[in-house]
């Protein structure tokens, strides 16, 4: 099983989606994780806010400008009328639940479902092109087999477990189509891998699946030396460890989520971060192989508070150092 990965702009407008689904193998069992379409998440982060200061009228009428745009990508997506109806549908569905999250008073549970609306209608709108184009697939909820704990990590046993009774409902099939970014929580409401989360599930369910390679496909080649939003010439990197792309991904490499290498590392599963614009170029490949000593990229992070922190009386002083990190653990925040 491969898993592949299409971010925002890789599915941002009818015509990326035909491209995309191009770029799958017709034989190959594929599990393909969609982010929303680009903008649409920033849109639905708008309406959400709008709803915590209780501005109902422009969250409607943010709400109706996102309802547009999806209209239009139905009337250009789709050839056949039993298809664009069957969207129209998907779309009265998502619609009507952001309204219906827009008559209730603000709280982050609904938020939260609020956020989720960009991947639940990428992916649905995304099937029906398949089976538009005569191609066999199956949506895969997210929401039945992703899941985090209290402390917001993955319950690993309990997405294995789910995502394989899924699988297994449907032997026959090659192509799984499922949402990134959404979740269920502890109090199993609907929640999320927080902003670019697609690329953790993506991981995770590689993972779970002990897929043979995840590919994230996004709007660049690959993992570069730096990063192409504040500095020019840039280059890929044909080769990276699972250490350094973790710690670049970390440190503030925007194309992979802080924390999606480490499921994938685990199982030993490779990573290759490529390109739709540009699907023939190499990208970068992320395995255990170690590759030369020297320095491969630089990452850069914003928002960073540097904490000095002295004490007069450190020697012999056991019990210091907790106590500064029982500081970390209660507010959740985190030493890097
Ligand atoms: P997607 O929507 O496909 O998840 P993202 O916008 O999250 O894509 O990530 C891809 C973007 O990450 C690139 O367009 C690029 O601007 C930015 N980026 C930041 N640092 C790097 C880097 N070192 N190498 C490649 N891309 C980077
Ligand atoms: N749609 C989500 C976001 O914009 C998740 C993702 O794209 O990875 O953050
Ligand atoms: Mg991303």
């Amino acid at each position: 099983m491969k898993i592949m990965k299409f971010g925002g702009t890789s599915v941002g407008s009818a015509e990326r989606m035909g491209a995309v689904s191009q770029l799958i193998p017709a034989r190959e069992p594929v599990i393909v994780v969609l982010s929303a379409m680009s903008g649409t998440t920033n849109h639905l982060v708008q309406i959400g806010q709008q709803l915590a200061q209780a501005e109902k009228a422009p969250a409607a009428s943010l709400t109706d400008q996102l309802e547009q745009r999806y209209k239009q990508v139905v009337a250009e997506l789709y050839k056949q009328e039993a298809s664009k109806d069957k969207a129209k549908q998907v779309l009265s569905t998502v619609f009507t639940d952001i309204r219906t999250c827009l008559e209730q008073p603000f709280s982050p549970a609904i938020e939260k479902i609020i956020l989720a609306q960009g991947e639940l209608l990428s992916t649905q709108l995304f099937q029906i092109f398949q089976e538009e184009q005569g191609i066999a697939s199956v949506l895969l909820p997210a929401l039945e087999f992703m899941k985090i704990t209290q402390d917001e990590e993955p319950d690993m046993a309990f997405i294995r477990e789910n995502i394989q009774k899924q699988l297994a409902q449907y032997p026959d099939t090659h192509l799984f189509i499922t949402q990134g970014y959404i979740c269920r929580n502890a109090k199993n409401e609907i929640d999320n891998l927080k902003r670019g989360g697609s690329d953790y599930s993506a991981s995770l369910i590689g993972a779970a699946v002990k897929a043979s390679e995840i590919q994230i496909w996004t709007d660049i080649d690959g993992m570069h030396n730096n990063d192409p939003r504040v500095v020019k010439n840039t280059y890929p990197i044909a080769e990276l460890s699972f250490d350094e792309a973790a710690e670049l991904a970390y440190f503030g490499a925007k194309i992979l989520h802080p924390s999606s290498i480490l499921p994938a590392q685990q199982q030993n599963i490779p990573v290759r971060l490529l390109n739709t614009m540009q699907p023939e170029a190499a990208g970068t490949i992320i395995s255990s192989k170690r590759s030369g000593n020297q320095i491969k990229a630089v990452a850069a992070k914003d928002g960073i508070t540097a904490i000095k922190i002295k004490s007069s009386r450190m020697l012999l002083a056991y019990g210091f150092l907790r106590s500064v990190f029982e500081v970390f653990e209660r507010f959740k925040r985190l030493l890097i």
